[in-house]
This record gives structure tokens, sequence and C-alpha cells, in this order.
């Protein structure tokens, strides 16, 4: 029987026999005992699937990863201790010194800074896109060694909408996977599988989570991607592995497990950035009440960005779920049923005003933090896109007196009315 995304949030990934705990456990150790070396050698050698070390791979861990990969409608997951270790992940996997990727420019600031500075560092050359660039624009931007197209779903903080068809079409064209940050909408709002991604990573900080409690991610794969079609272009899931006694991802996996496996048995065990059991089972807590918390940020960002409009002392309100957005048909055709709860302005007066306005809200608070339970905003320009520049910001649709808004799931009114008294101190 298919499932529905509300009931898979509540009883994905883990399924109880005769006897055992109703909720995820808890496995908190770090190690798997076993009768035998031989029976552990097996698992070394990945000819059997087994647990024995925590750095590798956890049974809570996995539990909440394979209902994330049930969400998204994909084949494999795996979860990681933060969203960034999750987007570095993704392409690490399958670009090395010496490759090239195509980044929309309307990404998360921290995922800008990792892609720009630090694996470029690494020898990874990024070439940025504006999202909103002709399919030949963006046909441009390939070269013979790019590996991968990344986008955002919902971008943090510009909040522009990614054209699935325009990005998947030309990966494909070029034989590369799409690679889609979907943190923002979350697989209940838009699942980018059913429109031609290829690979989906999170930030299981936000939404997810939901509740401010745990820093995570998580990656999702499709098992669409044809890796042998390409294989010259992607050795690392296509030839042997000398660490693992020449197991070549591909055949012993098969399209649907060896993204994933190869990220699990060789990043992970070589860079160690694992979530822990304990952050596994919050963020289990909070995606059982995903549906139903979105839903209601949903409904606060767009009455909240409504009220923004109508206000004199506001000069421009992006929310992609309000007509006359420049993205609005675009979120209604990917995210009918919503899109988010985040909502950024820009305040009349510049950056003075967007501070003073910011100082006297009341319910609102000041905050390097999106998409929880409680609402809160940020100047980007003077805290998380502050290493950016001038042309960066804008290219990055950052105006410096843009204000991120965060809706959470307070009443809505008590949400407007504390905006419109802080509006009134300006
Ligand atoms: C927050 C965020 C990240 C980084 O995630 P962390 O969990 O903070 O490491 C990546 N992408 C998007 C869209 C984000 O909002």
């Amino acid at each position: 029987m298919a499932k529905r995304i509300e009931t898979k949030c509540i009883q994905g990934g883990y399924v109880p026999k005769n006897g055992e705990p109703r909720q995820i456990p808890i496995i908190q150790s770090t190690t798997f005992k076993y009768d035998t070396s031989e029976e552990m050698g097996k698992l070394f050698d990945l000819e059997a699937s087994g647990y024995f070390y925590s750095r590798l791979q956890n049974p809570t861990c996995d539990y909440v990863a394979a209902k994330i990969a049930e969400l998204e409608g994909g084949t494999a997951a795996m979860l990681t201790s933060s969203g960034q270790a999750a987007n570095f992940f993704a392409i690490f996997n399958i670009a090395s010194a010496g490759d090239h990727i195509v980044s929309s420019t309307a990404i998360y600031g921290g995922t800008f800074n990792l892609f720009a500075v630090t694996m470029k560092k690494m020898g990874i050359d990024f070439t940025f896109v504006d999202p909103d660039c002709t399919p030949e624009e963006l046909d441009a931007a390939f070269q013979e060694n790019t590996k991968a197209l990344f986008g955002e779903t919902i971008a943090n903080p510009a909040l522009t909408v990614l054209d699935f068809d325009k990005f998947a079409a030309a990966a494909h064209k070029h034989g590369v996977p799409l690679i889609v940050d979907n943190t923002f909408a979350t697989p209940v709002n838009c699942r980018p599988f059913e429109w031609g991604a290829d690979i989906v990573t999170h930030s299981t900080t936000k939404y997810m989570d939901g509740h401010g409690s745990a820093v995570g991610g998580a990656i999702v794969d499709s098992g669409k991607f044809d890796w042998n079609k390409y294989a010259d272009k992607y050795p690392g899931l296509t030839t042997p592995d000398e660490s693992y006694h020449g197991v070549t991802y591909t055949e012993r996996f098969g399209l649907e497990g060896a993204y994933i496996t190869k990220a699990v048995v060789q990043l992970m065990r070589d860079l160690g950035t694992v979530q822990s059991p304990q952050s596994a089972y919050y963020l289990n807590l909070g995606l059982e009440s995903l549906p139903v918390r979105m839903a209601r940020h949903c409904e606060n960002g767009f009455k909240v960005a409504q009220f923004l409009e109508s206000s004199d002392k506001i000069e421009w309100v992006t929310y992609p779920g309000l007509p006359g957005n420049k993205d609005y048909a675009l979120a209604q055709k990917y995210m009918p049923n919503g899109t988010c709860g985040v909502v950024s302005f820009g305040v009349k007066g510049g950056k003075a005003a967007a501070e003073k306005f910011m100082k006297a809200l009341k319910v609102a608070a000041i905050e390097t933090h999106v998409a929880d339970a409680r609402t809160c905003c940020l100047n980007p320009a003077t805290s998380t896109h502050r290493q950016l520049s001038e042309e960066e910001l804008i290219a990055a649709g950052v105006p410096a007196n843009l204000v991120r808004y965060s809706c959470g799931l307070e009443n809505a009114d008590d949400l407007i009315e504390d905006l419109a008294q802080a509006l009134e101190k300006i």
C-alpha cells in the first residue's frame, strides 16, 4: 500500500517487530559486538551489511535516514553532522581536484563559502549562474570536466524558486546529476525527485528538526542517475575502490545504492562528520509533526507577507507564495500546497531603519536561525552574509536592507501586531 506523506512522517523508516520499542530507540553505542573476527571481517569488506562502529553506521541514524529516504521518494539516504557536511559530501562524493561544478548563485551563504572558497582550495572549480538565466546561458556554464549542477528549491535567504524543468534539462543534457538542497521546502511541500532532481540534500537543523534542538544534515539519492552511462566521468563509483579490496560500487550496490554506500563507507569513514544517535532521535520527533507544522508555517508566512505588502513602511516583500511575486508561477507549479514560512522584505530607510525596527520587535527574536517553531529574524548583510562583497550580495539576491523573517508556529495575529508596533517605531 502506497502511503501518503503524513503517514510516512509518522511510520516510515522503522518498523518494530513483536515486542520491540514502539519509538525509534536511541542506540547510544560507539561499537557493536561480534562472536568471531571472521564475521566482522565480512563487514569491513562490504560483503555483509551490519554495524561495527558508529562513525560509519548506527541503527538510530539509519532508521531516521530511511524515513527521510521514504519522504523524498529516494532509494537510499544518510545523515550527516550538519547541512554543511551534507552539501560537501554530496559533491565531494563525485568530484575531486580538477573537476568543475555549476551552481545557482541563489544559495545559502554558508554553502556559497563552502563552494567558492573552501572547495576551490581543494581544486574543485565552481561556475555560478543566475537562476533566472536563459537555458542557453545555463548550457554555456558547463565544461568538459563538469560533474554536477547544484541549486536550492527555495533559496535561503533570497527565496527564489528553482526552475526544476530548466535545471534538470541542462544537467541531463550534459550527463551530470542535478543536486538540490531541499531544506526550505521540505519533502512535505516539494519532492525534487518528482521534478528531475537526482540527489537531494537537507539541513535537518531547520524545519525537519523544527524546534531549534539539533544541528544535522541528510543526503538522499533517487537511484535514477545512470553512473554507468557516464562511467569515465565518475570513476569513483564505476571502478574498483582499492581501500575495499577492489569493490566497484555500482556493481555491488546497483544504481539504487552505489552513491550513498560510497559516501558512507569512504567519506564518512575518512572525514567522520556523523550525526549523533541522540540528535537523530530529536530529528525524528520533528519529522513526525512535519506536515502539521509546515501547514502552519506556510499559513503564517502568507498572512505576514500580505500584511507587510500593505504597509507603507516597507519597500518590498519577497514571498514565493504571494501572487505578484516573480516566482509565484514556479511556486504554484512545484509547491501547490505551500512554500515555507520565511518571508524577506526591505524596510524603507535602509539598514539603519531595519536595525531600529528589528530592535523594537517583541515576539520575533533576532537569531542566526530560521525555520523553527519560534519566530525569528535576521539582517543577513550584517550577519550570515557579511563575508560577501556588495556585488556578491546582489548576485545572491541579498540587498543590505533585507530582513529575513522566519514565521514560527505562534498565532499569526500576534506576529502581525508585533510587526505593526515595531514599524511604528521607525
Ligand atoms: C542552514 C542551511 C544550510 C547549512 O546547514 P547547517 O545545518 O547549518 O550546517 C544549508 N543549506 C540551507 C538551504 C540552509 O538553510
